[in-house]
C-alpha cells in the first residue's frame, strides 16, 4: 500500500489497540470479495438493474411472487458458494480477544457467523430462514429450497397454502425492532465504531454512526467509495477491505484464514 495509506492504517491499529469496546457496522462491501455483489457499487452493483430491485421489494413480493422468486434464484448461487473473507475472520478474532462486543450487519449472507462471530445483529435478517406470511409457520432455507427444486414456484405453506417469504428485510419493509434496539444499545455503549463496506445511505442503519458519535465514540470508516459520514470520522480509508484486513491482522499478530478457506 502507498505510504499515506500506511499512515492511516497505522493510526487505525493504534485506535484499535487503545479501544476496549469496539462495535463493527458492516455492509455488502465486506462480502464482495467473497463473490457476492453489493447493491450500490458503481461497477457491478445490483442497484444498476432496476427491474431486479423492484421485483425484490415488498410490493414486488406481494404483486408478483413468481417474479420475486425468479429474481431470488438469480441471486442465490454466489450466496451458496461464498466463504468468509479475511475481514469476516478479522472481526471474529477481535471478538475472541474480548476487544469487540458486537457486529451489526446489513448483510443477509451469514458469513460473519460462519467466520466465528457470535454476537451478530442482523439488521436486514437472513436468507437462511423463511416464514408463511399468513400463519407465520417458520421454514428453514433447505425446506424452501426443496419446494423450489420441485418447481413449487412461488413456494407455499404446506399448512395453509400462504406464500412463503424469506426472513429478509425487503425495500418497503420495516426493520426488525428487536435487532434495531440491540444495535442502538451496542453503538451507544461502544468507544469505537468500525464501519466497513457500507455506503451508509440505507436508513435507519445509516443513523447508527450519528448515535455512536453523540454517545462519545470515535468512527473509523473503510469503504471503496466516499460515504456521507466521511467528514465526521476520525479516520477514513478508501481501499479494498481485503488489503485493510490483511494489514491490521498482520500488525496485531493475527493468523487470519486465507480467502476461500472455510473455518474448521
Ligand atoms: P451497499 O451496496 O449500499 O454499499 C456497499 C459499499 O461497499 C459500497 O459503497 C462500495 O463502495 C463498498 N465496497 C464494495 N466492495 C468493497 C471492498 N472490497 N472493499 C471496501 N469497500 C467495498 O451496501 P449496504 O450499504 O450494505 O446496503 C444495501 C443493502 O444491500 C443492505 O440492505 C443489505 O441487506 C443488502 N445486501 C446484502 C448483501 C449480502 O448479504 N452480502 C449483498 C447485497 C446487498
Ligand atoms: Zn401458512
Amino acid at each position: 500500500m502507498t505510504p499515506p495509506r500506511n499512515d492511516a492504517l497505522n493510526r487505525v491499529v493504534e485506535h484499535l489497540e487503545r479501544a476496549t469496546r469496539v462495535v463493527a457496522l458492516t455492509g455488502a462491501g465486506v462480502s464482495t470479495e467473497a463473490g457476492i455483489p453489493d447493491f450500490r457499487s458503481s461497477e457491478g452493483g445490483l442497484w444498476n438493474d432496476l427491474h431486479l430491485m423492484v421485483s425484490l421489494s415488498s410490493w414486488g413480493f406481494r404483486l408478483a411472487p413468481g417474479r420475486f422468486y425468479a429474481s431470488i434464484l438469480r441471486l442465490l448461487p454466489p450466496l451458496l458458494t461464498a466463504q468468509p473473507t479475511r475481514t469476516h475472520y478479522l472481526l471474529a478474532e477481535f471478538e475472541r480477544r474480548g476487544k469487540l462486543t458486537a457486529v451489526i450487519t446489513q448483510n443477509i449472507d451469514g458469513l460473519h457467523q460462519r467466520a466465528g462471530s457470535r454476537n451478530v445483529i442482523e439488521l436486514h435478517g437472513t436468507y437462511r430462514r423463511a416464514h408463511c406470511v399468513d400463519c407465520q409457520h417458520a421454514y428453514t432455507f433447505e425446506e424452501v429450497q426443496n419446494k423450489i427444486q420441485r418447481q413449487e414456484l412461488p413456494p407455499r405453506c404446506h399448512r395453509c397454502r400462504g406464500l412463503i417469504k424469506p426472513d429478509v428485510v425487503l425495500f418497503g419493509d420495516l426493520l426488525p425492532s428487536e435487532a434495531l434496539a440491540r444495535a442502538t444499545e451496542a453503538v451507544q455503549q461502544c468507544d469505537l465504531l468500525l464501519i466497513l463496506g457500507s455506503s451508509l445511505v440505507v436508513y435507519p442503519a445509516a443513523d447508527l454512526p450519528r448515535q455512536a458519535r453523540e454517545a462519545g465514540a470515535r468512527l473509523i470508516i473503510v469503504n471503496l467509495e466516499p460515504t456521507p459520514y466521511d467528514h465526521r470520522a476520525e479516520i477514513v480509508i478508501h481501499a479494498p477491505l481485503g488489503e485493510f484486513s490483511q494489514f491490521v491482522g498482520d500488525r496485531m499478530g493475527m493468523n487470519l484464514q486465507p480467502l476461500g478457506v472455510p473455518p474448521q
